[in-house]
């Protein structure tokens, strides 16, 4: 069978190089699926008692990137939605990220925001250079503050001491110096009317894309004639591990539904220090959904299993700079998304990427 493009993956990434091949360019693409969906890991679903679940862990769309915004509003209306998230520390729920109300609840202080910036810069240690994780925490709060808030949580999520792992990780978590409790700050946020997998469905809608599912490529590929494959999956995998295994961590997500209506204050609680998972999310305060009974998640990371993060340690970028070594050799074959290129994209940089990439083609 002959296609002019063939795409591997049918995640975020996947789905809007189709949508774009299909609409603007009005060729034909095949996208090639191994799990029995599309979307990748912001599928969604409505699971036995009718309440819409995140099947991958919660998911809320945040971006500054107009652009994205704009594209994804095409296949999806949005519901207005602030995330916030609480996390549970020496027996208290406090405001995450870090901001006056989270410095005032855990020492029980009243400061005001002048005065929690000069509490943290009397907390902050001077590390020299920042060259881990551990550096970005304690450079900014100190050690008691980190090992509340940060420490056994990236324990948990990674397996590793933070001082493993690169800036990237823990810089993710902002310090307000103010009182803006929601977890984002983007200009953007929201979360689907319908859903992610509804959004993605609309994304599909051309007789150009055909959708394979459960389908690996590789069982498929020989008997495949193409021009271009955009191939989003792990990037080992596609050089059968020639330079070893790439490190993901993966996550067992543990579904429960209570038979009432509401089991916790916010949408998301982080439990940095206590139980063996790291979060718990409530559904319904994520989708906004009416309901009387509500359906949580307890993750607890894992190193075996589907691959959701990519590792960000020194060793496994050395070790994904093989792999790019090769990719820059191919000719047919470009690699996107968070799996191939072995970074740790939010929804919107996998959009924006993709975009980028179909500008390319
Ligand atoms: P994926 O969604 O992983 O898609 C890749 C697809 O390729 C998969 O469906 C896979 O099955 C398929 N595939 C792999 N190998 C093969 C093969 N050999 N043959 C055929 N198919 C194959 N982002 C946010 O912006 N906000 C959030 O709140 C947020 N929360 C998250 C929470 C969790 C727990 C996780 C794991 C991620 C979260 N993200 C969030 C990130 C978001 O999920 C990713 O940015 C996005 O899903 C990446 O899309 P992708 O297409 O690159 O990868
Ligand atoms: N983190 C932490 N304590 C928290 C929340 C996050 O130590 O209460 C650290 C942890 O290492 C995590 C990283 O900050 O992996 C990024 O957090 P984020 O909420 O962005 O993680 P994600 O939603 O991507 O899992």
């Amino acid at each position: 069978m002959k296609f002019k493009y063939v795409i591997v993956g049918a995640g975020l990434a996947g789905l809007t190089v189709a949508e774009r091949i299909a609409n603007v360019m009005d060729e034909k693409v095949l996208v090639i699926e191994r799990r029995g969906h599309i979307g990748g890991n912001v599928y969604d679903s409505y699971n036995e008692d009718n309440i819409l679940i995140h099947n991958y862990g919660p998911h809320i769309f945040h971006t500054n990137d107009r652009e994205v915004y704009l594209y994804l509003s095409q296949f999806t209306k949005w519901n207005d939605f602030w995330h916030r998230v609480l996390t549970y520390v020496d027996g208290n729920l406090i405001p995450m990220p870090i901001t006056v109300e989270t410095i005032n609840r855990l020492y029980n202080l009243n400061l005001n925001c002048f005065e929690m910036k000069q509490f943290l810069e009397e907390k902050a240690v001077d590390v020299g250079e920042v060259k881990t994780s551990r550096d970005v925490a304690i450079s900014k709060v100190g050690r008691d503050i980190y090992e509340k808030i940060f420490e056994t949580y990236t324990k948990k999520q990674w397996g590793v001491d933070p001082a493993e792992l690169d800036t990237s990780v823990i810089s993710r978590i902002p310090i307000r110096f103010n009182r803006d409790t929601r977890y984002f700050a983007d200009k953007y946020q929201g979360m689907p009317a319908h859903g992610y997998t509804r959004m993605c469905e609309n994304m599909i809608k051309n007789r150009n894309i055909k959708i394979m599912l459960n389908t690996d490529y590789k069982d498929i590929i020989d008997d495949l004639e193409y021009d271009t494959l955009i191939y989003t999956g792990p990037a080992d995998e596609f050089y059968n591990y020639k330079h070893g295994r790439l490190a993901y961590r993966s996550i067992k997500f543990e579904f429960e539904t209570l038979d009432r209506e509401e089991y916790q204050e916010a949408p998301v609680v982080n439990y940095p220090n206590d139980y063996d998972y790291t979060r718990i999310t409530e559904f319904k305060k994520l989708t906004g959904q009416d309901h009387k009974k509500t359906t949580i998640c307890k993750e607890y990371p894992c190193s075996e299993g589907e691959p959701y993060y990519p590792f960000p340690t020194k060793d496994c970028k050395a070790q994904f700079a093989l792999y790019e070594e090769e990719m820059k050799k191919e000719t047919k074959v470009i690699f996107l998304g968070r799996l191939a290129e072995y970074r740790y994209y939010n929804m919107d940089g996998v959009v924006r990427r993709a975009l980028d990439v179909f500008n390319m083609l």
